[in-house]
Formats: C-alpha cells, sequence, structure tokens
C-alpha cells in the first residue's frame, strides 16, 4: 500500500487536525492518543512520512526511537507510574489503524488497567486529555 498523505496523523503533524502534542523536534512528534489504554498513552511519530516500520529509512528510524528513549521516562515520571509498554504495529492484520508510523507509549502502574487497543470506548474527555498533556510537557520541560 502506498503512503496516503491524507492520513490522520499526517494532517496532525501538518497542523491541518488539532491533537494534544506534547513534544516535536526536528524530526518527531508526540501526541496524546484520544483513546488513551492507560493515562497518559502518548503516540510518537517521525515526521517523515512512513506508513509502517519497513517503510522507513534506519537513520529516520534511529530518531524516533531516540525520541521514544527520551520521552518514556519523562511520561512515567509525569504519571506517577511504574513501567511502560512499547507497542507498534504493522499493518491491518496486525492491528494498525492508521497508517504513518507510530510508537505507542503506554505507561503502566502496579495492578492498574490496560484497555483494549482502539476501542471507542475509551475515548478520552478533552479537558482530561489537555491536563494529562500539561503534565507531560511540564516533566519534559524540567
Ligand atoms: P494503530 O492501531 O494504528 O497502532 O493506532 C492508532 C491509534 O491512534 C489508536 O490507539 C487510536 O486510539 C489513535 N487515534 C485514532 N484516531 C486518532 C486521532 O484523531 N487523534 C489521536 N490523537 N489519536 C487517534
Amino acid at each position: 500500500m502506498a503512503y496516503d498523505d491524507q492520513n490522520i496523523f499526517a494532517k496532525i503533524i501538518a497542523g491541518e487536525l488539532p491533537c494534544h502534542k506534547v513534544y516535536e523536534d526536528d524530526h518527531s512528534f508526540a501526541f496524546l492518543d484520544i483513546m488513551p489504554r492507560t493515562a497518559g498513552h502518548t503516540l510518537v511519530l517521525p515526521r517523515t512520512a512512513a506508513e509502517n516500520i519497513l517503510d522507513i529509512d534506519a537513520e529516520s528510524l534511529a530518531h524516533l526511537m531516540a525520541t521514544v528513549r527520551k520521552l518514556a521516562p519523562k511520561i512515567v515520571k509525569a504519571m506517577d507510574a511504574d513501567g511502560f509498554i512499547l507497542q507498534q504495529f504493522n499493518g491491518a492484520a496486525a492491528g494498525q489503524t492508521v497508517f504513518h508510523l507510530h510508537v505507542h507509549i503506554l505507561p503502566r502502574k502496579e495492578g492498574g488497567r490496560l484497555k483494549h487497543h482502539g476501542s471507542e470506548d475509551n475515548m478520552a474527555d478533552e479537558k482530561d486529555l489537555e491536563a494529562v498533556a500539561a503534565r507531560i510537557r511540564a516533566e519534559i520541560d524540567a
């Protein structure tokens, strides 16, 4: 499948659709998932147009993972979590629903619930998302 430059995440990176942004740099962009599986569920994207992990050059992938490595501990701290899961889906059969490469960071608390992936039952309240994004941004800027 060819990269579709009208996908939701391409539009978010371009500023054509809103998001609760937590971080951006020359290579990457990170914002909250609107259907969080845990509080603080963050998506980290490369700016470059890539559908999945097989569709990105090694250098851009390294930049993306460096951002994941930088943000994960900040998100864990901001959310008072105890650990985190990284998830990354390739292809519809694997559960990918938005076809711009992204890494999920899911902070986990001991005994905390992990909700279903991509379930509309998880749709978050805008105010809650903005409060979480503010906590994460403050930790990144600290
Ligand atoms: P995938 O299944 O492709 O790995 O994950 C796509 C993720 O994007 C899902 O976790 C879903 O909740 C999230 N998502 C879908 N549409 C939007 C949107 O418009 N804005 C944001 N922030 N997240 C979205």
